[in-house]
């Protein structure tokens, strides 16, 4: 009886206190408590924040800028180098001749577009298509980081040499850096040719193909394993 009297007025003193912080939000104006805690970003908050981006000297010439698109949730996010004449003006990635390919590459491990997120290096092209210089790559290399702290794939597949050595932080060539894979903060880092070159020494193909079916194989994996 006496343990009921002492947990009743311990019970009442938070039900006051509560009671007077209440009071005393009403006071400063605040009528009402947000019904749930603010949640995680998702990709359409980092676009905002990448806004009409002016970090790097690209916003002058380019046409649109290319985010990336695809599925939120996909555990494969393939990156390229940075958006060429097609995607600049289309403001999607990988839609000229190049992601006409790129398309094919995935069907063939039975994957379309939809169910993977596709990104650029670079989210602006460069004039004449010259390679990303390191001051671009650097400024958007946060927006990337951002898209895969959001995706949080378990594979990437780096689309060339430009994708492969900013992903990676190195030097070395794509014909070293292909047919390894790497880890990345947790996530499995796979280098692969670019579709561009591909069209132009379509004998390189086949190292493409082993490239996806390990992807494929993967994938597979880490599926069961949730
Ligand atoms: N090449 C790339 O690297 N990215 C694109 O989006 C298109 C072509």
């Amino acid at each position: 009886m006496e343990r009921k009297k002492r947990m009743d007025s311990s019970l009442r003193e938070i039900v006051d206190d509560l009671k007077s912080y209440l009071e005393y939000l009403q006071g400063m104006g605040i009528e009402g408590l947000p019904l749930s805690l603010p949640s995680e970003p998702g990709l359409k908050e980092v676009r905002e924040e990448l806004g009409d981006c002016k970090r790097c000297k690209l916003h002058r010439t380019r046409k649109t800028l290319v985010f990336g698109e695809g599925n939120e949730k996909a555990i494969l996010l393939l990156v390229g180098e940075g958006p060429g004449y097609e995607e600049d003006i289309q403001g999607r990635p990988f839609v000229g001749k190049a992601g006409q390919l790129l398309t094919k590459i995935l069907q063939s491990i039975q994957l379309e577009r939809e169910e993977v997120y596709i990104a650029n290096i670079v989210k602006c092209r460069p004039p004449q298509n010259r390679n990303p210089e390191p001051e671009e790559v650097q400024a958007c290399r946060p927006f990337l980081l951002k898209q895969i702290q959001v995706l949080q794939p378990k594979i990437i597949c780096a689309l060339g040499s430009v994708a492969a050595q900013s992903l990676l932080q190195t030097g070395e060539k794509i014909t070293a850096l292909r047919g390894r894979s790497f880890d990345f903060d947790g996530i499995r880092v796979v280098p692969t040719y670019h579709p561009a070159y591909l069209l132009r020494n379509p004998e390189r193909k086949r190292e493409v193909w082993e490239d996806m079916k390990r992807i494929a194989e993967w994938l597979k994996e880490a599926k069961i394993s949730g």
